[in-house]
């Protein structure tokens, strides 16, 4: 494959991947990627193994994450790119974040318990350090004990926002976020806008944003053209990616959208000089 195409979005099992850093650059690889950025949930330790992973097999990589964050009571996923990886700002937030996942997760728990569906704390549990647990991991727990028979049943039922044992906890605001990530020397994207409320958006689309996730695997055609334009309009970045999640979300491959070299250069150029 010749075409310059580097995927943005994808997920580790630092926070709720399948996939180590390691066998994802691995992937990247033998499918012809061209770059790559992980964007765990509210943690970069993903980044320890992928630099030398990527270095070694030549694979240009670019730091990510997506933090969650809140606007009028309503998730919102922000995504960062390029920043300085020993930021305190950004390592601040992360462990921040993390504890407060903890709280939010222990609350979930109860309420499944009480909806006569107990899961121990330690079902969750795993061997890495400064990993991100959120829902998924639990869907994956309840299918594990029988109570649903699929993640997306357990979300459609139980732990999707809104539903029956669903507790938001507490996350940082959207302003808050960009102005962390422009500390860290980030630039600041909406990521996954179709999948935010319109009055949602209309709010995000005033804030200092460095740009918008255009292109999206499950975007339609209609889709991919609003979000460019919008963008555009504004002069910001368009980034783009798959969102792969490995087996959590069997459906989406590695790579089955990306960006082209123009703006994989820039984000490329930003990270080299900040790090
Ligand atoms: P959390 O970060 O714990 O709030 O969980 C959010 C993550 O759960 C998202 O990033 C998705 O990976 C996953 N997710 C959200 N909604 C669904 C759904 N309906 N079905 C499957 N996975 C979902
Ligand atoms: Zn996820
Ligand atoms: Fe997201
Ligand atoms: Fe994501």
């Amino acid at each position: 494959m010749n075409e310059f195409r580097a995927d943005l979005h994808c997920h580790s099992t630092y926070s709720d991947g399948t996939y180590t850093p390691s066998e994802l650059i691995e992937l990247a690889c033998k499918i012809g990627l061209s770059g790559l950025s992980i964007t765990d949930h509210d943690t970069i330790e993903a980044y320890r193994e992928a630099i030398p992973e990527a270095a070694e097999r030549q694979l240009p990589l670019i730091p990510g994450l997506e933090l969650s964050t809140v606007h009028k009571g309503k998730s919102v996923h922000v995504l960062a790119y390029s920043f300085q990886l020993n930021s305190a700002d950004i390592l601040d937030f992360c462990k921040n974040q993390r504890a407060r996942r903890e709280n939010r997760n222990k609350a979930i728990l109860e309420r499944l318990a009480s909806h006569g569906m107990p899961i121990e704390e330690d079902e969750l549990s795993s061997p890495l350090d400064n990993r991100s647990f959120g829902r998924p991991h639990i869907a994956q727990a309840m299918v594990k004990r029988g109570y649903v028979s699929s993640i997306q049943q357990a979300f459609h039922e139980y732990i999707g926002d809104g539903k029956l044992c669903f507790y938001p906890g507490s996350r940082f605001s959207v302003e808050e976020t960009i102005e962390i990530i422009h500390k860290a020397r980030g630039v600041a994207i909406i990521a996954h806008p179709h999948l935010i409320e319109n009055s949602i958006v209309k709010d995000l689309l005033e804030m200092k944003f460095d740009g918008i996730e255009g292109y999206y695997a499950r975007f339609s055609s209609e889709d991919h053209a609003r979000w460019i334009k919008t963008g555009m309009k504004r002069g910001w970045l368009i980034t783009g990616g798959s969102d792969f999640h490995g087996a959590i979300k069997p459906n989406i491959p590695l790579g089955s959208s990306w960006v082209g070299e123009e703006v994989f250069k820039t984000l490329h150029n930003k990270y080299l000089e900040n790090n």
